[in-house]
């Protein structure tokens, strides 16, 4: 987080006024954001009635994670906007870097998801979110955090992440 503002300056160039003003806007942002997700969570806190026991939690967020699967292979089977052409990772010889090897690794993904795939996929990657936000409100975590926290892990392993 510490890292930003620095990256702003930069942009900034020289002018410590407009330096300024570029900081507050990304403090205010990241306020929103977690405002946003902090908001999020307490709807689902409001709204999750039935559903409250940690058993029922953890099988619903396991269904809407199959469904989020579901809604990627309904495009490609159902509607067509979408083909997957799946096969070995092919890395051709000479590529030493790993920016270069990131080039060279393929989504197997062909086409664009129609507006209609895209809308069904958005809505179940939303219930699933729903239901990670309950499973964090059962244990007291904040979703927030937790985006904070992974994103740091990601920066603090660079090029050597992997996954
Ligand atoms: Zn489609």
């Amino acid at each position: 987080m510490g890292e930003r503002p620095v990256r702003i300056r930069e942009v900034a160039g020289s002018n410590p006024a407009t330096s300024t003003i570029l900081i507050r806007i990304f403090r205010e942002v990241t306020n929103v954001k977690d405002l946003l997700c902090d908001g999020f969570q307490d709807c689902v806190r409001h709204y999750l009635i039935r559903h409250k026991s940690i058993v029922d939690i953890m099988s619903k967020l396991q269904e809407s994670s199959s469904r989020v699967n579901r809604a990627v292979a309904k495009a490609v089977t159902n509607c067509g906007c979408i083909q997957v052409h799946a096969g070995r990772q092919r890395i051709p010889p000479g590529v030493e870097t790993l920016e270069g090897l990131r080039d060279h690794m393929s989504t197997h993904v062909e086409g664009e998801l129609c507006n209609h795939c895209r809308e069904v996929l958005e809505e179940e990657i939303g219930r699933t979110l729903f239901y990670l936000a309950a499973l964090c409100n059962t244990f007291d975590l904040n979703l927030y955090d937790v985006l904070l926290k992974e994103q740091e892990r990601l920066s603090c392993l660079g090029m050597f992440n992997f996954s």
